[in-house]
């Protein structure tokens, strides 16, 4: 139960774990790094000399991972843990979750948006009993209008088509045990959408309302692009809604070639020249973008489907740098 499907986990026959792992992926992130190490291992020392701050270089072209090994240099407590080219930030943090070997463990992003100093009070919600506590944002500073729409809709549409409930306006900032942590790294799942598989796997999970940060420095490595992938791996990962969408889009299809259709019997007995050439036109346009949209569906699915046979590694990792 403990490793993930694809890969070995380096940590899984360690006996001397920490009490507390912190894992961040960080894809150039330059200009944010010593101050995220220096926030984070402040709040750390503050609560326990048994921990681990496991820096992911996601295929970096700046300086970043130069930097992580400058950094640990003088710091017994950083890993690093370099993978082969950018996997994106799921798989980024799939991989620092493999290595990290906490009884606890923070996902954190690197560019300060969720402070570091929540994480006393977050560890008092999971002393409570929660195996998850999951950061879930009152407001959030620094964010485009554009984004804040579109990630507010994104989690309401979601959660009307997912069948687990999938908390809102929550990233992937959370405290995870042990326990569910090694469930959730079970979950073979190339695409994957963290926050919901966290969700799904149940256990107790408690919100911690926060207000986000802007971002330290640097800009965002989310351009539109990857959002998007993201919340269709989140869709096609959580609802098989849009497959039966095909059912019902076909329906709607019918009633209305039938309509066209009985228009223009009509239009044509009242002797219309033309309208019925019109009508098979509409019908035949209306058709085929219905059923070019449906492919478009069931190519989501199947493309998924289909990398996922392949049965890949999740990710490469090129060097593990510890103490
Ligand atoms: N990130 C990553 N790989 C990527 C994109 C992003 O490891 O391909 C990391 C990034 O360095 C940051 C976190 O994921 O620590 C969240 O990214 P970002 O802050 O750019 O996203 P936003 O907060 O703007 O949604
Ligand atoms: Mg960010």
């Amino acid at each position: 139960m403990t490793e993930p499907v694809d890969h070995p986990n380096p940590a899984a026959d360690s006996n001397d774990r920490p009490a507390l792992s912190v894992v961040a992926p960080c894809f150039n992130e330059e200009e944010v790094l010593s101050e995220f190490h220096r926030r984070m291992s402040t709040v750390c020392e503050q609560l326990t000399q048994s921990y681990e701050i496991v820096l992911v270089d996601d295929g970096s072209k700046d300086a970043t991972w130069r930097l992580m090994n400058e950094l640990a240099e003088h710091d017994p407590h950083l890993v690093l843990v370099k993978l082969s080219r950018n996997h994106g930030h799921q798989l980024a943090l799939t991989a620092g979750l493999s290595v990290c070997r906490g009884g606890r463990v923070l996902i954190i992003d690197a560019d300060l948006q969720d402070s570091p100093e929540h994480l006393p009070q977050m560890l008092e919600i999971m002393d409570r009993g929660a195996d998850v506590v999951y950061g879930q944002r009152r407001h959030r500073a620094g964010e485009s209008r554009f984004k804040l729409w579109t990630a507010a809709a994104f989690y309401r549409v979601l959660n009307r088509l997912s069948e687990t409930p999938i908390p809102a306006d929550t990233g992937d900032f959370r405290l995870i045990s042990r326990p569910a942590l090694d469930v959730l790294q079970a979950m073979p799942e190339q695409h994957r959408f963290i926050r919901g598989m966290v969700s799904w796997i149940g256990f107790r999970q408690e919100p911690f309302l926060f207000d986000r940060d802007a971002r330290f420095a640097g800009e965002t490595k989310y351009p539109f692009r990857k959002m998007f992938r993201l919340a269709m791996d989140a869709l096609v990962s959580f609802s098989t809604w849009p497959l039966k969408l095909a059912n019902i889009l076909g329906l709607l299809a019918v009633l209305v070639g039938l309509l066209l259709l009985v228009w223009a019997v009509v239009a044509g007995l009242r002797s219309h020249a033309g309208a019925g050439r019109l009508a098979v036109l509409g019908v035949m346009a209306l058709f085929s973008s219905v059923q070019l949209f449906v492919l478009g569906v069931l190519g989501a699915y199947l493309g998924r489907l289909y990398e996922q046979s392949k049965g890949r590694p999740l990710f490469i990792i090129e060097t593990i740098r510890r103490a």
